[in-house]
């Protein structure tokens, strides 16, 4: 079937802003047509979007969505207090059902936000959910060695998951590799895992020199910084994604554009959790893709791309004392088309022929979007995930009806957790 977004401004490549129309092919979920002049012919169904911008689909490339179950819990407190007194404990009283409950939840933040496609981090078996929702995803177990038989359940499940998804097309969600970290898992671990992952070929996503405190235990125990530590193991020989990298090295980074392991930037959870600033100005000179993400809601305390795209602009503009050091163009492409990069795609994060067609579309007609002079520093700047009026994911429109029997489910999950009566 097609389907016709029209008169709407657009996004496109090569830092392109266009008015026209975008034809869609429904049952491919592609993009067909991009046409600037508009499209003379007709489709099955059509949507008038005068007043509005059709963006690629934010990526958020590190997330761990079923966290909205604590969101906000713990805040103000530094981060191993706060893990070890907030949010372990808690974590380890949720069940499967709880994880998917917030899980649900933070998948329809995400979809209602503008964000089309996310790489999930957590315990339990909650990749269901992003089937349910329609949000395109890359999720894992996170490697832990304090957990026995851990290594062994994150080949199985990744194997297992991958081969069911793959034998009947049920949506595109799959399963990465994972480790949490350097300093939950073991050299074994890291060792076994990439002996897996010669057959598994996913990459890794795990968390990577968040804390000072993180970076220089790894040297004293290994000598070697966390992401050399790991490039040693063979973990990153598939490539990856490295959440925060606050304080990775000028040396790590050309480890990381070597090894095809991205940055993915948190600035709301580095800021939050006063850990620092990750230098990704540096990490893009030396050839690092620099992705974007929002981290958990308990570190956010929401999953607002928006938000992300705007700290990461100011932040580093304050730091250099530099506005130049990153243009707007740079940091949509970051929330875009260099999150797919990161996640090992090139069928996404663009409006483009041929691509998905994962598209966010925002209202124009807000008072603080008016006079929409410069699209892409409104984007960056201006505009909130509140905006987004409507999510295509695969040419599908998300339709958020089941809203109030998720809420009734994530209510309930908490309460469970005893956090509310
Ligand atoms: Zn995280």
């Amino acid at each position: 079937m097609i389907q016709v977004l029209r008169n709407c401004r657009m996004l496109l490549p090569g830092r392109k802003v266009c008015s026209g129309d975008i034809v869609v092919d429904t049952v491919s979920g592609t993009i067909k047509e991009v046409a600037s002049g508009g499209f003379g012919g007709r489709g099955e169904s059509e949507i008038d979007l005068s007043g509005h911008l059709v963006m690629p689909g934010l990526i958020n490339c590190h997330c761990h969505a079923p966290m909205t179950l604590v969101r906000g819990l713990g805040g103000g407190l530094p981060l191993q207090r706060w893990l070890e007194e907030a949010i372990f404990p808690v974590e380890a009283r949720m069940s499967d059902e709880d994880v998917r409950a917030g899980a649900a939840w933070g998948a329809m933040e995400m979809l209602s936000g503008g964000t089309t496609c996310v790489a999930d981090m957590y315990d339990h078996d909650y990749g269901q959910v992003f089937v349910d929702t329609g949000l395109r995803a890359r999720f894992c177990v996170p490697g832990l060695s304090i957990v026995p038989g851990r290594l062994e359940q994150c080949i199985t499940a990744t194997r297992d998951w991958n081969r069911w998804m793959h034998d009947d097309v049920k949506g595109d969600v799959y399963m990465d590799v994972c480790i949490h970290s350097e300093y939950l898992t073991d050299e074994n671990f890291c060792r076994g895992l990439a002996e897996a992952n010669k057959e598994l070929k996913r990459r890794l996503h795990f968390h990577c020199s968040e804390t000072r405190r993180e970076h220089e235990e790894c040297i004293a125990r290994h000598g070697k910084t966390p992401i050399a530590y790991l490039a040693d193991t063979g973990i990153l020989d598939n490539g990856g994604y490295a959440a925060h990298c606050v304080w990775c090295t000028d040396d790590d980074f050309r480890i990381m554009a070597e090894r095809d392991v991205a940055l993915v930037h948190n600035p709301t959870s580095n800021m939050k959790l006063g850990s620092g600033f990750a230098r990704i100005v540096r990490a893009r000179e030396l050839g690092v893709n620099v992705a974007l993400g929002t981290d958990g809601t308990a570190s956010n305390d929401n999953l607002d791309m928006f938000e992300e795209m705007h700290l990461a602009s100011l932040i580093h503009k304050g730091l250099a004392n530099d506005p130049t050091v990153l243009s707007p163009w740079d940091v949509v492409e970051m929330a875009t088309v260099n999150g797919a990069k990161a996640l090992g795609r090139d069928d996404i994060g663009e409006i483009a022929v041929g691509k998905k067609a994962d598209l966010c579309v925002v209202d124009l007609d807000r008072l603080h979007l008016a006079p929409a002079l410069d699209i892409a520093n409104l984007v960056v700047h201006s505009m909130h995930s509140s905006d987004v009026v409507m999510t295509f994911v695969g040419g599908r429109r998300i339709d958020l009806k089941n809203k109030a029997e998720a809420k009734a489910k994530l209510l309930a999950a908490v309460k469970r957790l005893g956090l509310i009566k």
